[in-house]
């Protein structure tokens, strides 16, 4: 799965989530039909995971929607093994009435354990090892009006019409709303699907179509191709009156996009992109892709961004169409990586599953990572490999708190394994293996991927397979990187320089240096001191907050990377130990370790050590690459929450700034520096807050001169604009809002038929909403068909209106669904609560809405979660924190467990002290420092 994206910017909800080790959660059958089971005798079964003893082979499928009346009913017939005599089949089904059940010829008793989503069917005779059996089951149930499970979606067509569809959103344990089945990913097994559906619809599933027949006049079933042994997960199935074009990719397999009839003109590029990126992933792997077709289905309701179902994967419709004339290039940046992530999915959890969702990240990780890999090969032009660190200080964010979790960590029920699609799984993720990645060299990483893939194909992995595959390799190509040593270990070679060495000559442990990024939460801080030549460094657990940092005892094992002011040189350092000492040819002015942020840690330098290279941005910021002053400025903030810096050394960094023109470096200082004046907007200090925002302004005002008002440049370029401008006019910048004020007037008078440039738009909207009439129209605008590729940017917009009803309507027709899709509900209450006339109504209305919107987003998801964090994480007051509290600790114990709330309480503490500490001197150095 992918997470969604706010339209504010390229960069995915920053907003982390946390830990904390939830009791079992029971999650209760509220609305809908239940189970037709016989309540009387006990359930055979009380655990959350399924008996092993009987095994799945074949599932043979027969659906049939009803999308007037919005009910299904099903036939599941199971073909299974059984490896232990038993006389019971415990499967799962949540909300499914079972009308009949039989265990080979003879029907049998149904039980139903709602709590933990399991059906039970008692068998007449008791099923032998070592025989197989088949089970068949029928059932009905209401097409879902959620997100997940079955589902309803619908859309309005450009006359206004109404018009139902059905899809499916299976992962991770929702398959079991559509069919019973065993619904654990180890549990691969084969599906035969068939459909029936009206004519005049058209059905879709994981294999192609084989043949259609006839029922009656009204109905035929479609008989889908048998899949390929494969998890529950990644079943579905879509009956829609989509349209669709394909193309063959150069390996043969047939590639189509499917969207609602009237966007067809919109799935041009994610054809493309798909057919290069398949190609891209077959030869990259050296595995072909199994199946005779990928379909790519855009879907009107969308909790997630995407979701990788083999042979059908579903998309959220802003993450799949894109109109060369009318999107931004951001969103040609998302649609890229999301479609990357996805197809990178087919072997990296599709083929290769893991076990258990304590190792989501062997899924989500891998296809974070994949998405760089392959968008770098396939489209050149974006260099996503620039944004890649953007994603390891997200989730740093995160893993700075008590209440993060290690990468791989134990999870049983639905909420909790819900709660695993989090930054820890996906971006950390992403951010070890891109590490481990520059420490073993391209060639033998990608080896060992392909071994991993090649020997677990179509079965299921833990951890430390990975690490094992990753071991005993040797690239077969770039042997002048690493040898081949007698006893089957890969050895680098000794580089020139003395202190250029990663391992001290000992073999390259994968598995016990990447259990120390796995097993154990956060990650390290390296202090660097230099006496002369002597480099003397020392790691420790950094943590946000608490006084508690260094006491965790965590250690790791870190390939140190640094440059000097001597040679620009990588040189590289396996640090294995608390402390150690590098010893430099020559005396050096600066260092910079963690060179071009490859590794996942952050950096201190001792004594003067910060001095210098801030002279260094000052003097000659080029000396060192985008990157590394990225996460420069990155670093110095941490620092300042750990207290290990003066908030004032830091904001002395920033003034290089004023001559800084590359997208990472401007991005990430406003990343800093923006929430500062966030946190006091949502306070009384309007002086400060005042003069903050004037500094800001100053700091980018000839970068926001500079840029032209069209969609000229690269993809970086005009990212930076879309940022830059919105930003510009949002603080009331004169120049800024004069321009778009302009734009905004010419476009009403054309009645928005004057093509305006995409990059622009959104500062241009959001200066137009600001009045009235403005925000009128561009809502009577959202409405209409020709502007369903500017949906997000509108609501953006709208979103950033002071007029308190107008954000109260927002709220309320977000949750209604009408107007505006409850998809979107998520990024509106966010936009809402950090606007200053906002975050009051965002509140309460979290607080009145909560029951409903888990309801609909599901408990444990990172929807709810995105909600939480963002409505929650710019207080920075103690009434503020015990209001929070509060609420929070008035439900009932599975929603008060949440890791989410952990986190915003955390968040919300680091903030109060933060300000507490930091307010007085970030006052004092504005009235110092006039640029
Ligand atoms: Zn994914």
């Amino acid at each position: 799965m992918a997470a969604p994206r706010p339209a504010a910017s390229f960069r995915g909800p920053s907003d982390p989530l946390v830990s904390v080790v939830l009791g079992l959660a029971v999650v209760a059958s509220s609305v809908g039909g239940s189970l037709g089971g016989d309540s009387s005798a006990p359930f055979p079964w009380d655990r959350v995971r399924l008996p092993g003893h009987v095994v799945p082979l074949h599932y043979h499928l027969l659906i049939h929607p009803n999308l007037t009346t919005q009910t299904f009913s099903g036939t599941a017939a199971i073909d299974l093994t059984v490896t232990r005599q038993t006389s019971t089949v415990i499967l799962h089904g949540k909300r499914l009435h079972v009308a009949w059940a039989a265990v080979g010829a003879q029907e049998a008793r149904v039980l139903e354990h709602r709590a933990l989503e399991q059906v039970a069917l008692l068998a007449t005779e008791p099923l032998r090892a070592g025989h197989n059996y088949t089970v068949t089951i029928q059932y009905a149930a209401n097409l879902s009006d959620s997100f997940h499970g079955f589902y309803k979606s619908t859309y309005r067509t450009q006359e206004g019409e109404l018009r139902v569809l059905a899809a499916t959103q299976f992962e991770p344990t929702f398959a079991r709303m559509a069919f019973p089945c065993f619904d654990e990913p180890a549990f691969k097994a084969r599906f035969s699907v068939r459909i029936r559906r009206e004519p005049k619809h058209l059905a879709l599933s994981n294999m192609p179509l084989m043949k259609t027949v006839s029922i009656n006049p009204w109905l035929v079933e479609d008989h889908f191709d048998t899949s390929v042994k494969m998890s529950t997960y990644l079943v579905a199935f879509i009956i829609s009156d989509f349209k669709s074009i394909s193309k063959i990719s150069s390996h043969g397999v047939k590639i189509s996009v499917y969207t609602v009839p009237e966007k067809i003109h919109q799935a041009d590029y994610a054809l493309d992109a798909a057919v290069k990126l398949l190609d891209f992933y077959e030869d990259y792997f050296s595995i072909s892709y199994p199946l005779p077709k990928q379909d790519l289905a855009a879907i009107p309701d969308f909790q997630s961004g995407a979701m990788e179902n083999w042979g059908l994967t579903t998309y959220r419709e802003s993450a799949l169409l894109y109109d060369p004339e009318k999107s931004s290039a951001s969103s040609r940046l998302w649609i890229t990586m999301i479609i990357a992530h996805e197809l990178a999915h087919q072997w990296f959890g599709n083929l290769v599953t893991m076990e258990w969702w304590n190792d989501l990240w062997l899924n989500e990780g891998f296809a974070k990572f994949m998405e760089f890999v392959s968008v770098n090969v396939t489209h050149p032009e974006l260099k996503v490999e620039d944004y890649f660190l953007t994603r390891c200080f997200d989730a740093m964010e995160v893993d700075a708190l008590n209440s993060s979790h290690p990468v791989s960590t134990p999870v049983e029920d639905p909420a909790q394994i819900l709660e695993m699609f989090d930054d820890v799984s996906y971006e950390k993720g992403s951010c070890i293996l891109n590490m481990l990645r520059d420490y073993l060299t391209d060639d033998v990483f990608k080896a060992g991927l392909v071994q991993y893939l090649q020997k677990y194909s179509y079965q299921n992995t833990k951890n430390e397979d990975l690490w094992d595959s990753m071991t005993n390799i040797c690239p077969t190509v770039g042997t002048d990187k690493s040898e081949h040593q007698s006893d089957g270990f890969c050895r680098r070679n000794q580089q020139s320089s003395s202190n250029a060495h990663w391992t001290k000559g000992a073999t390259l442990d994968v598995r016990e240096m990447m259990n120390t990024w796995t097993l154990q939460k956060g990650f390290p801080l390296v202090t660097v001191t230099v006496r002369g030549k002597n480099v003397h460094l020392q790691q420790e657990h950094y943590m946000k907050g608490a006084e508690s940092h260094s006491s965790t005892g965590y250690s790791w094992h870190i390939p140190l990377t640094y440059i000097t002011s001597k040679s620009d040189a990588v040189q590289r350092f396996l640090m294995t130990t608390k402390t150690d000492v590098i010893i430099l040819p020559e005396e050096v002015e600066w260092i910079k370790f963690n060179v071009y942020s490859n590794g996942y840690y952050i950096v201190h330098y001792e004594d003067d050590g910060w001095d210098h290279l801030i002279n260094l941005l000052k003097e000659n910021h080029t000396a060192i690459s985008n990157n590394d002053r990225a996460s420069l400025i990155n670093n110095i903030f941490q620092l300042v929450r750990i207290k290990k810096m003066p908030i004032s050394k830091a904001f002395d960094l920033t003034l290089y700034l004023k001559r800084e023109t590359q997208i990472m470096p401007v991005l990430q200082g406003m990343n800093e520096l923006v929430p500062i004046y966030k946190l006091m907007e949502k306070r009384d200090m309007d002086d400060t807050e005042k003069q903050l925002k004037e500094y800001i302004v100053k700091l980018f005002k000839d970068l926001i001169d500079k840029q032209l008002w069209s969609d000229d440049g690269s993809v970086s370029e005009r990212m930076l604009r879309q940022s830059l401008l919105l930003f510009a006019c949002m603080r009331r910048y004169q120049p800024c809002v004069d321009k778009a004020e302009e734009y905004f007037v010419k476009w009403q008078k054309s009645n928005g038929t004057l093509s305006l440039p995409a990059d622009v738009k959104t500062a241009v909207y959001a200066v137009g909403a600001q009045t009235s009439e403005g925000w009128d129209f561009l809502l009577s605008k959202y409405r209409l068909h020709s502007f369903s590729i500017d949906k997000s940017k509108i609501e953006l917009a709208l979103s950033l209106t002071r007029n308190k009803d107008k954000l109260q309507w927002l709220l309320d027709q977000g949750l209604r669904g009408d107007i505006i899709k409850t998809q979107d509900l998520p990024h509106i209450i966010v936009y809402v609560a950090r606007n200053p006339s906002g975050y009051h109504l965002a509140w309460t209305f979290l607080k009145e809405n909560w029951e409903k919107v888990v309801e609909k987003f599901e408990l444990g998801s990172n929807s709810l979660a995105a909600i939480v964090t963002g409505v929650t994480n710019q207080y920075s007051t103690r009434p503020q924190l015990a209001q929070v509290k509060e609420f929070f600790g008035s439900l009932e114990e599975k929603s008060a467990q949440l890791r989410c709330i952990q986190q915003a309480i955390e968040t919300i503490e680091d903030n109060i002290q933060w300000m507490d500490r930091n307010f007085e001197d970030i006052k004092t150095w504005l009235q110092k420092n006039h640029l």
